[in-house]
C-alpha cells in the first residue's frame, strides 16, 4: 500500500496568519480511496526549507501532494524547488502559456510579464490544467533506485482551485487500481461523564495500538469520542469489523456512551422526551442560556421544550431559592427549588436548572466558586448534584451545560 505525505507551502501558514485547511481536506479525500496519509508538513516560503522538505518527503513517502507556492510572485517557489530537487531546468510550456494568456484576454486584461513563470515547468514534468485559475499544477514521477517511483503533484493554494484539480487530474493518477486497493471506513461513538484516561481504562485492550480496527480517543469540550478506523479489502468487510468493535465499546462504556457520529446529548434528549410525549423547562444561572441554545439546535425541540430562563444569578430566577445559606444542606435545597419552580412555572414534566447557589461565606467579589449546582425535578422527585468546575475556563460553560443535559439523559434512561 503506498503511503502519502501532504505538504502545505506558505509563510502565511507557518506564521499562523492563515489556517492550513488544504491538508485536512486532502487527507479526508485520500482516506476515502484507501490511501493512508503518514505525514502533514507545513513549510514557509523559503527555498532551502522547501527543497529540504521535498527531499525528505520523496524519500519516505510514495505519494506527495503539495499545495501552495504556484502563484506568479517572487515568494512562490514550488516550481523552482521541484526543479532544484530533481536537478533540472525550468522550461517554458507554450500550450500552458497560451491558456494563461487566453484567461487574461477573456477578462480584457493584459497579462503581466510575471505570469509567464506560471507556464514554466521542471524539465520532464507534466503540466496539470487549472480549470479555475491561472496557475497550472505540476505532476512528476521521481525515480528511486530499487523502489517504485515517487508520485508528486503540486497544486495551487487557493482551496477551490486545488479541490477541482485534485478530483479531475490528480486523483486519477494516484488512485489504486480497482480491487488492488484497501478501503478505509471509520465510525465514531460519543461518550460523556468521564475523563479520557478513565475511558481508556474501561475500554481495556480496545484502544491498543495495532489493533484491528484501531480505536482512538479524542476529547472535545468534555465529550469523549471514540473513533474506530477500519481497513479492509472490501467495504462490507470494513463495516463488519466496525460493527463488532462498536458492540464491544457499547458493552464496556454502558451509559457513558450516548450516541454515534454527529449525535450530541441534546439530540438524544429531544428524541427521548418526544418518544414519551414529555416536556422540559430549563433555568440557567451559570450557562447563559447554553442549555436552551443546544436544545433549540435540534429539530422537533419545539414539541418538548416548554421554556427557559436565563439570569446571571439564581436569586433573580428564584427569589425564594434561599441562596446565601450557611450550610450544604440548605444550598442543596436552594438548587432543588430552582429546578422545581422552573418546572412549575412552565407546566413541564421536567425542570432542569443550573445555578451557583453560593454559600454565605462566599463573600461578594470573591473569585468564581469552583462548583455549580445542577438540579432536576419531575412531579415526584428532585435531585441536586454539585459539579466541580475547576479546569479550563474556556470550556467551562460548555461542560456545565453538557453535564446538565447528561443528568436529564440518565434520568430518562432509567
Ligand atoms: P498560493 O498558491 O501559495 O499563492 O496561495 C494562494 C492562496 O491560497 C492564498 O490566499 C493562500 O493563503 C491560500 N492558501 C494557500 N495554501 C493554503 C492552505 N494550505 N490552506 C488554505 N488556504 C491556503
Ligand atoms: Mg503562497
Amino acid at each position: 500500500m503506498p503511503l502519502a505525505e501532504i505538504i502545505a507551502i506558505g509563510t502565511e501558514l507557518t506564521t499562523g496568519a492563515k489556517l492550513d485547511t488544504n491538508s485536512q481536506w486532502l487527507s479526508v479525500e485520500l482516506q476515502a480511496v484507501g490511501i493512508p496519509v503518514q505525514y502533514h508538513v507545513t513549510v514557509a516560503d523559503d527555498m532551502t526549507a522547501n527543497v529540504n522538505v521535498l527531499r525528505t518527503a520523496v524519500d519516505r513517502s510514495d505519494i506527495v501532494l503539495i499545495s501552495g507556492g504556484l502563484g506568479p510572485t517572487l515568494d512562490d517557489l514550488t516550481r523552482d524547488a521541484l526543479a532544484q530537487l530533481i536537478g533540472k531546468q525550468l522550461v517554458l510550456h507554450e500550450p500552458s502559456l497560451a491558456i494563461i494568456r487566453g484567461m487574461f484576454a477573456r477578462r480584457n486584461r493584459e497579462m503581466p510579464e510575471r505570469n509567464v513563470v506560471q507556464a514554466m515547468f521542471p524539465e520532464g514534468a507534466e503540466p496539470i490544467p487549472n480549470r479555475r485559475g491561472t496557475a497550472p499544477g505540476i505532476y512528476l514521477e521521481i525515480v528511486r533506485p530499487g523502489r517504485p517511483a515517487c508520485r508528486v503533484a503540486a497544486m495551487p493554494g487557493v482551496p477551490s482551485e486545488m479541490k477541482v484539480m485534485f478530483h479531475d487530474d490528480v486523483l486519477p493518477r494516484i488512485r489504486p487500481p480497482d480491487g488492488a486497493g484497501r478501503v478505509i471506513r471509520s465510525a465514531r461513538v460519543n461518550c460523556f461523564g468521564l475523563g479520557e484516561s478513565a475511558a481508556e481504562q474501561m475500554l481495556g485492550d480496545v484502544t491498543a495500538r495495532g489493533r484491528d480496527p484501531e480505536v482512538g480517543i479524542t476529547v472535545h469540550e468534555a465529550t469523549i469520542t471514540l473513533r474506530i478506523e477500519s481497513t479492509a479489502a472490501t467495504i462490507a468487510e470494513a463495516l463488519e469489523k466496525i460493527a463488532a468493535t462498536k458492540k464491544i465499546i457499547f458493552e464496556r462504556m454502558g451509559d457513558y456512551a450516548f450516541g454515534e457520529e454527529d449525535e450530541e446529548l441534546e439530540d438524544v434528549i429531544v428524541r427521548l422526551l418526544n418518544e414519551r410525549a414529555q416536556s422540559l423547562a430549563v433555568a440557567e444561572a451559570a450557562t447563559g442560556g447554553l442549555v436552551a441554545h443546544r436544545l433549540t439546535n435540534v429539530p422537533r425541540h419545539e414539541c418538548c421544550l416548554r421554556g427557559g430562563l436565563v439570569a446571571p444569578d439564581e436569586r433573580t430566577l428564584e427569589p425564594a431559592s434561599g441562596a446565601n445559606s450557611a450550610d450544604d444542606a440548605a444550598v442543596k435545597a436552594a438548587a432543588s427549588r430552582l429546578a422545581q419552580s422552573c418546572r412549575e412555572r412552565f407546566a413541564a414534566d421536567w425542570g432542569l436548572s443550573v445555578g451557583r447557589c453560593s454559600r454565605a461565606d462566599d463573600h461578594e467579589g470573591a473569585p468564581d466558586a469552583p462548583t455549580v449546582w445542577l438540579a432536576l425535578a419531575d412531579s415526584a422527585n428532585v435531585r441536586a448534584v454539585e459539579l466541580n468546575v475547576a479546569g479550563d475556563p474556556a470550556i467551562l460553560k460548555s461542560r456545565v451545560a453538557k453535564s446538565a443535559l447528561n443528568l436529564l439523559r440518565l434520568a430518562l434512561l432509567r
